[in-house]
């Protein structure tokens, strides 16, 4: 058979296989983009819980200032009692005020950070929500691809061995010109010339409607072994049995 004709076999089968993969690569998109969010709030859930931490932390160590600010005024107040005179009790009795302003300086500290924990929790079980709904959509997502891998595999197993046959009779050069035309395209490798005027000799591209030359034109009706590409597209050209006919009635 002729290049034009090998190729446009290939054409066929090479479309079915990118119509078929498109379903589950379109699948793949929308996993991959769930799979990045879940990313994305886990992130977010473990910057939260880091927060709080530190926010516990700080908690814990102003309790310890605290406790021992308190163990000093128990002591203190103690010794008030057995104060011997009126210079020795305000002396104590001062020592006791400034500790006592202490701990309540750290009592505000405490508070403002306890009312930083309580945002933080609140943050982490929004949170936590979002990170249970993508889940669940992520799972579903999952089991969609899971279903149109299996629903496509026995028809795309089929189709990538006539695919690869029909590809195989195809020289090298000409195969990598129409692999990078149908990357390109998807799948839309190839376009009809269409007439548009058979007594002017105008001649379009069935993909882009562009005019095709006259000289590309010739060159195909001479030979089925050479590739023409739209000028305008860069799509493989062909020419349809009942076009060649109309152009040429006498072949
Ligand atoms: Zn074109």
């Amino acid at each position: 058979m002729p290049l034009i004709e090998n190729l446009l076999a290939l054409y066929s089968v090479d479309k079915q296989v990118r119509g078929l993969t498109s379903r589950v690569e379109s699948a793949k998109i929308y996993l991959n983009v769930q799979e990045r969010q879940l990313k994305e709030i886990e992130l977010e859930k473990a910057e939260n819980s880091q927060q709080r931490k530190q926010h516990q932390a700080h908690i814990a160590t102003i309790e310890t200032e605290t406790g021992s600010i308190d163990d000093r005024v128990s002591h203190l107040r103690e010794d008030l009692n057995k104060a011997v005179n009126e210079k020795q009790y305000s002396a104590v009795l001062a020592e006791i005020n400034t500790l006592k302003e202490q701990r309540k300086a750290f009592e505000d500290e405490e508070l403002t950070e306890m009312a930083s924990v309580e945002t933080l929790e609140e943050s982490a079980k929004d949170i936590q929500a979002r990170l249970e709904e993508r889940q669940t959509v992520l799972t579903s997502a999952a089991a969609e691809l899971k279903t149109r891998e299996t629903e496509i595999a026995e028809q795309l197993a089929e189709l990538e061995v006539q695919r690869e046959a029909a590809a195989s009779i195809i020289p090298d050069d000409a195969l990598s010109t129409f692999d990078s035309i149908a990357d390109d395209y998807e799948g839309e490798s190839m376009a009809a010339i269409d007439v548009e005027d058979l007594k002017r000799r105008e001649y379009s591209c069935s993909s882009c409607s562009l005019r095709i030359s006259l000289e590309a034109l010739t060159t195909l009706l001479g030979s089925s072994e050479n590739i023409v590409a739209c000028g305008s597209c860069d799509r493989i050209l062909y020419l349809k049995e009942d076009t060649r006919q109309a152009i040429c009635p006498a072949k």
